[in-house]
């Protein structure tokens, strides 16, 4: 992320050309990273049978199906349908910040072409 920043920061204060380059190379960067972004995003997974509380990735809950309790060791069911759909709509909700955020940088690129 910071690395996008200072991208933007150093080619935006310049030209017309540069201001264009710096908007195209932020938005491709803020696609990558929020893609990365939904992978790492962590969903709470809660054991039934002793309510150990447990922080699964989104991009390792997409690969698998059941996990072992560390705690008491039975065996977790993931992807239920409650599941699924807290990862569509973490998933939803980030790439709608991207689509916003892709709109504020075009805009503020706009802005600094005049
Ligand atoms: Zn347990």
């Amino acid at each position: 992320m910071s690395n996008t920043t200072s991208l933007v920061i150093e080619k935006g204060a310049g030209s017309a050309t540069a201001a264009t380059i710096a908007s195209g190379v932020a938005l491709k960067h803020l696609q990558l990273d929020v893609e990365r972004l939904i992978d790492a995003y962590e969903l709470d997974v809660i054991c039934h049978s002793c309510n150990t509380l447990h922080k699964c990735a989104i991009g390792w809950l997409r690969v698998h199906s059941t996990m072992d309790c560390e705690n008491c060791h039975s065996s977790i069911v993931l992807r239920t349908s409650l599941m699924n759909e807290e990862m569509r709509r973490v998933a939803r909700q980030l790439r709608k910040l991207r689509e916003q955020l892709s709109e504020m940088i075009g805009r503020a690129a706009g802005i600094l072409r005049q």
